[in-house]
């Protein structure tokens, strides 16, 4: 045995504390790591869930851990909570609100005052359409949180937003999670505003048995006359006639009219754009979108606007996700088929891009590094058909076609080579890498690696799970010893794939950086931190 190899200066197996650093602990595969503070951990959680397990957790221990670090955060300092949870939920930075909504829940049940107060005042930001607010009231109850005068406040503030906006929502969204608009009328003694309210608010609890063929004469309450008008219709050509005058969302049919074209083509020119491209495939299946129709230039057209994309809170993940379904001619639940309109998939490629809004190049050497070990291919990003190993090739995807000089590598226990190009379409690359799977993990490799073929890097970017062991040396050593071998003041950023509280980002460090994956925030983020 050689004593030196044992202590050497800088170099720790990953399996044991760096000498002199108590603040590192152990992760879920015996590697020893940093944690993230409870503040950075509500993130990882807004972000990117905790519906799907990872490769050592299962979605509910993940929940559970999840549920103590929100109740830290609120402990620690409420209303900074509370302004996490909405800035995330409004900015749409999540691909799923329902993390955002437990943790305002979370907020109402277990805050104190002033948090109390800054979360009331959060439900319309955060709750933003009936569907939210069934589940923010479904969370409550099962946190065992009654009705309070604040909570009433809160919902009949949400109730009473612009009747237009109303109507729409109360035909598009009628009913969640075994609450309908009657419950929560009733329940949060909701008093209307003004006598169009009180017009829709009595649709709501009462219905409307008795209507006429005459449009409503109060022009708010026309949306719903239309919705009654629809349920009644015999013919294609009246509900086309009702979606094209009324602007009846697909969600107001009964789905026998839903496999008729021509509702389709009287839907999409005012269909939202998360609708639109979650129903591609159906408007393929029944012929609406086929080789140079003009279905086609619509949908493209509306794929191609960057603005309304982030305006509409489309978030990439949903994108990419609606692509490779979209792609592969068949739904989800297996019984709906369609033959893919290649420039469809093209225009959901731009799409991607466009939906993280404008990111500027940083001009650095660009080293990205994907974790492509076996852990990495379990599990779901916030509960979405998608694994972590694929989620961060399309994030690698996005700084490849943004930054002009970049290098990719894949690394597990031993070096990977991923040819990516900026020329190659997302799902391609989604699938090239789903079917990579090796062992065990070293996140130092990307540094050490560099040093040895000596690559000039300013930049490495390392998507992982963090749950690295393997290596005879930790990763913040091997940057160090690559700054000092190349003499480059090289920055490391950890793109956290899972919501867990690891991290191999030294946090007393200035040139390591932990961010959120598919954060839409976080190549903004990271691109400030690199520049
Ligand atoms: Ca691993």
């Amino acid at each position: 045995m050689r004593y030196r190899d044992v202590y050497e200066q800088g170099k720790t197996s990953q399996r044991q504390q760096i000498p002199g650093r108590e603040d590192q602990v152990k992760n879920s595969a015996g590697g020893f790591v940093f944690e993230i503070g409870p503040f950075e951990r509500l993130g990882r959680f807004l972000v990117l869930g905790s519906e799907g397990p990872t490769f050592y957790a299962s979605a509910r221990k993940l929940t559970l851990q999840n549920a103590s670090c929100v109740r830290e955060c609120l402990r620690q300092d409420g209303p900074r909570a509370v302004e996490t949870i909405v800035d995330v939920s409004h900015n749409g930075r999540a691909p799923k609100n329902d993390p955002a909504i437990f943790a305002l829940a979370m907020a109402i049940r277990y805050g104190d005052d002033a948090t109390r107060a800054a979360a009331y005042r959060a439900v319309p930001l955060v709750c933003r359409i009936p569907t939210h607010v069934f589940n923010l009231l479904e969370d409550l109850k099962a946190l065992g949180k009654g009705w309070s005068r604040g909570l009433r406040n809160a919902i009949s503030n949400v109730y009473n937003k612009d009747p237009d906006t109303l109507a729409y929502h109360l035909v598009k969204y009628r009913q969640r999670a075994g609450w309908t608009h009657r419950d929560v009328l009733r329940m949060a003694h909701v008093k209307p505003e003004s006598e169009a309210h009180n017009i829709l608010f009595d649709w709501a609890v009462n219905g409307w048995p008795d209507i006429g063929p005459e449009p409503h004469p109060a022009k708010s309450a026309q949306m719903v006359w239309a919705y009654e008008r629809a349920r009644r219709a015999e013919g294609v050509s009246e509900i086309v006639k009702l979606i094209t005058d009324y602007k009846l969302p697909w969600e107001a049919l009964d789905s026998k009219w839903l496999r008729e074209p021509d509702v389709w083509a009287a839907l999409l020119p005012g269909m939202p754009l998360t609708a639109m491209i979650r129903n591609l495939g159906r408007m393929t299946h029944n012929g609406l979108l086929a080789p140079f129709s003009d279905a086609v230039d619509v949908v493209i057209t509306k794929l191609s606007n960057g603005e309304h994309l982030r305006r509409s809170r489309v978030h990439p993940l949903t994108v990419l996700i609606a692509q490779r379904i979209y792609a592969q001619g068949y739904g989800m639940r297996g019984s709906l088929t369609w033959s893919p309109v290649p420039r469809v998939i093209n225009a959901l490629d731009d799409a991607f891009y466009l939906s993280f809004g404008n990111v500027t190049p940083t001009g650095k050497n660009t080293l990205l590094a994907l974790d492509v070990s076996g852990s990495m291919g379990f599990g779901k990003i916030s509960g979405m058909p998608i694994t972590p190993r694929e989620a961060s090739a399309a994030m690698a995807m996005l700084a490849v076609r943004t930054e002009p000089k970049t290098l990719v590598l894949g690394f597990s226990h031993e070096l990977v080579e991923i040819p990516l190009s900026r020329h190659q379409r997302l799902d391609d690359v989604v699938s090239r890498v789903s079917r990579m799977n090796f062992g065990a993990t070293d996140c130092a490799l990307p540094m050490l690696a560099a040093m040895d073929r000596k690559t000039p890097v300013e930049s490495f970017v390392i998507y992982t799970d963090n749950e690295t062991w393997f290596g005879d040396m930790h990763p913040v050593q091997a940057l160090d010893r690559y700054q000092k071998a190349m003499n480059i003041p090289a920055k490391v950023v950890v793109v956290g794939m899972t919501a867990t509280e690891f991290s191999i980002a030294d946090p007393t460090r200035g040139d390591m950086l932990d961010v959120v994956g598919f954060d839409t925030a976080a190549p903004m983020v990271m691109n400030n931190f690199l520049r």
